[in-house]
């Protein structure tokens, strides 16, 4: 497997690292044998994906704008090539129309078997995408599982590959959900370590919540309504409110299709509206040119890291704000979006943290700031459990 990753990695040009594996022993001279395990052509192995379902255990119910719940469905995914394993994920929160068994059905239809290099991205993932419409989690848990086996065929973590920064990943904000202002105090206690929290509003108690938090700390705060509020003058009129209580922006404030109250309150906010329920794909990012100031990017909407790294290259030219956010996830899938984390304003990436049941190790937060670990890939490891 040695000898075949060495020509492999010879053949992408990447010497130096074909030059730091160990070598194998015995020249086809030597050892004939040798002549037939060596050298592996580029693709020689094949990909095998595998999946199976998982159930995330949250450690508070977790409530937003218009719904609550203690667990979160995903599917755990393997593409195995080369003696390597690559991780994927997929999550779905009930609101996004997808389940475990429809990410099932839609990977069991995907062939991966059928390409002989896994470093074609393009055709593979547009494959991927052509497999069927929608299923946008599940297409993200076949994106990040190539991408790992990818960094693992170089070994090399991916923010390396992509000459990304590590130093520059920026802090990651603590979601405290909807609750009552003794819930609210507890947690906000509990989430000291954090320097930025992300409060979920829209529940009929937006001031209570906000006066609750700030009876415990004075860190910046980001705000997440859900689509909770419905009129346009009330909102701007809590927005403003809001700035006066250190909030550094707010998160689809109104519903996803009050498309010119949206343009009309972000045109007058004191603060950045960013967009995220209205927001799924690539394709969305120009519709929201003057509707909102940025958009949350979360890989799980936008069918992977293959995609979001293309949306940021888009809303940079747009000049839009851009935030990179989660679904509740294991340390996997937030630990891929991490990667790109450096090239976002804002970050929330906290789903990992707030469940009792992660089978990986990944990114860290240390002081509050994203800490990617030097694993090639997207970085994490199994946990010993
Ligand atoms: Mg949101």
């Amino acid at each position: 497997m040695k000898s075949g990753r060495r020509a492999f990695l010879s053949g992408l040009g990447v010497t130096s690292l074909a030059a730091a594996l160990p070598q194998t022993k015995g020249t086809a001279q030597e050892n004939p044998a040798a002549l037939e395990a060596a050298p592996a052509p580029i693709g020689n192995g094949k990909m095998k994906l595998s999946f199976r379902p998982y159930e995330l255990q949250l450690e508070h119910t977790f409530t937003v704008a218009g719904n609550s719940r203690k667990t979160t469905p995903v599917v755990l995914a393997e593409i195995q090539y080369e003696g390597l394993t690559g991780y994927g994920e997929a999550s779905m929160p009930p609101y996004l129309g997808e389940s475990q068994q429809s990410v099932m059905q839609f990977l069991s239809k995907v062939k991966l078997e059928q390409f002989k290099d896994p470093f074609l991205l393009d055709d593979i993932l547009a494959y991927v995408d052509s497999v069927d419409e929608g299923n946008r989690a599940a297409k993200a848990c076949v994106d990040i599982a190539l991408h790992d086996l990818l960094g693992k065929l170089v070994d090399k973590p991916l923010h390396k590959l992509w000459g990304i920064n590590p130093a520059n990943t920026p802090m990651t904000s603590f979601t405290i959900g909807i609750d009552t202002p003794e819930m609210v105090k507890l947690k906000t206690k509990e989430a000291a370590r954090f320097k930025v929290l992300k409060v979920k509003l829209g529940g009929g108690n937006d001031r209570e919540m906000i006066e609750a938090v700030r009876s415990v700390t004075d860190v910046p705060i980001y705000v997440d309504v859900n689509q909770g509020w419905s009129d346009k003058h009330q909102a701007l009129e809590m927005v403003h409110w809001l700035a006066e209580q250190g909030t550094e922006f707010v998160e689809q404030p109104l519903a996803k299709t009050a498309v010119d109250d949206l343009a009309w309150l972000t045109s007058k906010s004191p603060l950045p509206i960013i967009a995220d329920e209205a927001f799924q794909r690539l394709g969305d990012v120009a519709d929201f040119q003057g509707v909102y100031s940025g958009i949350n990017i979360k890989l799980m909407k936008s069918t992977g890291l293959r995609e979001a790294q293309k949306m940021i290259t888009v809303a940079r030219a747009l000049d839009m704000s851009l935030m990179m956010g989660c679904m509740t996830e294991t340390s996997c899938a937030v630990s891929a979006a991490a990667q790109l984390s450096p090239l976002v304003d804002w970050a929330d990436l906290d789903g990992n943290l707030l469940i009792t049941n992660d089978l990986y190790e990944g990114v860290k937060v240390i002081d509050g700031k994203l800490t990617l670990s030097d694993l090639p890939g997207i970085g994490i490891r199994k946990r010993n459990t």
